[in-house]
């Protein structure tokens, strides 16, 4: 937790021993990442960028990206993480492949360490770790991942050619992973928990006219079964609203149940609400002074390319805003939360 003491701008530089104190790293290679990436460069800011392990972030395990504006005969996930990354570098952004530890945040410049042995200081922090699929938790599940059980069609799906495969889920990663699925696979049945999609109606149009696309309604799987060579055979379901027992056969089940975020630096640290996100305030501040935050760890409501887009933005300015007034006056309270929370955040939170 932060200890309150105040440094000052000159006292910062030398507390760690470091010879050079970044301004800022953002850790992250998200949209909303090599967005901050690209501000905070055009900013003269020289940030360094560390991409994580998931490169590119969960738009990268995107087959087609058709609702980001400006690319109206859309793009590939990957293709999309390359435009940022080369245009965030084009202005100076230090991009470094690495994976972020810890960060020390109860003293300033903070530390940032990771997997490679590295320590960098810093004087600020964006935060851009994203989120990642969350787990149906249910037997078999993890026994069969990689074996039959993916919670990436674009990734897996040229695997599933000529077979049968089951999709769970009914929001738009459920729908169009599942329209993505019937590429390669003979036919995909859709298992939603409700009699409703999630989905947005574009794409349950598009699935409902689709003859390889099936929904199995007010369905669960309770238990992922195989064969003795490891590879899924099919699962057992249960009906929500009966409670009734089923089996469906099938050679792959694909999970798209939501999403978690990536918070596991954070905690202790900083403050998360019920679902593990940061809470930052509408300027993208979180409760230590000089860390922002931007895209999936932050947002639980939109999650979309454009808004972590936006959001990326939006904590690059606030930094380059902070950096600004720390070095005229070259103070920092770490105990001091900056945020601010109107009435209309809060309800809107
Ligand atoms: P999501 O919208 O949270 O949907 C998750 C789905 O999984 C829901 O249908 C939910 O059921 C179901 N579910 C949750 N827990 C479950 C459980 N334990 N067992 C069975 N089913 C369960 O997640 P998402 O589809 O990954 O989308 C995340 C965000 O990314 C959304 O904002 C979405 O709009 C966005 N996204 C956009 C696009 C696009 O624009 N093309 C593509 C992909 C994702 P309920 O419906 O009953 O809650």
């Amino acid at each position: 937790m932060t200890n309150g003491q105040v440094y000052t701008n000159g006292a910062a530089h030398s507390k760690n021993g470091h010879e050079t104190v970044e301004d800022v790293i953002i850790i992250g290679s998200g949209p909303a990442g090599f967005t901050a990436g690209l501000y905070t460069a055009r900013a003269n800011l020289n940030p360094l960028l560390i991409t994580g392990n998931e490169y590119g972030g969960q738009v990268s395990i995107t087959y087609e990206v058709e609702n980001y504006p400006g690319f109206p005969e859309s793009l590939s996930g990957p293709e999309l993480v390359e435009k940022m990354k080369t245009q965030a570098e084009k202005f100076g952004c230090r991009v470094e492949f690495d994976y972020v530890t810890e960060i020390v945040t109860d003293q300033h410049p903070f530390l940032v360490r990771t997997a490679n042995g590295k320590e960098h200081a810093a004087k600020a922090i964006i935060l851009a770790t994203g989120a990642r699929p969350r787990y149906l938790s249910i037997p078999g599940e993890k026994a069969y991942t990689g074996r039959g059980v993916s919670y990436c069609g674009t990734c897996d799906g040229f695997f599933f050619r000529g077979k049968d495969v089951v999709v769970v889920g009914g929001g738009d990663s459920a729908v169009e992973e599942g329209l993505f699925l019937t590429k390669f696979a003979t036919r995909v049945r859709v298992l939603h928990r409700r009699d409703q999609l999630r989905a947005s109606k574009i794409l349950q149009e598009r699935a409902f006219q689709n003859e390889k696309m099936e929904f199995i309604w007010n369905t669960v799987p309770t238990e992922i079964l195989g064969d003795a060579q490891g590879k899924v055979t099919g699962v057992i379901t249960k009906n929500t609203a009966t409670g009734a027992a089923g089996q469906l056969d099938t050679d792959g089940v694909f999970i798209f149940v939501g999403h978690i975020p990536n918070n596991d630096l954070l905690k202790g640290k900083f403050d998360l609400d019920e679902d593990g996100h940061l809470i930052t305030d509408r300027y993208t501040r979180t409760n230590i002074p000089g860390i922002f935050a931007g895209g999936e760890i932050m947002d639980k409501v939109f999650k979309q390319v454009a808004t972590s887009v936006g959001q990326g933005c939006s904590a690059a300015m606030q930094t380059t805003r902070w950096l600004e007034e720390f070095e005229s006056h070259g103070e920092i309270d770490l105990k001091s939360d900056p945020r601010q929370f109107t009435q209309a955040t809060l309800v809107a939170a």
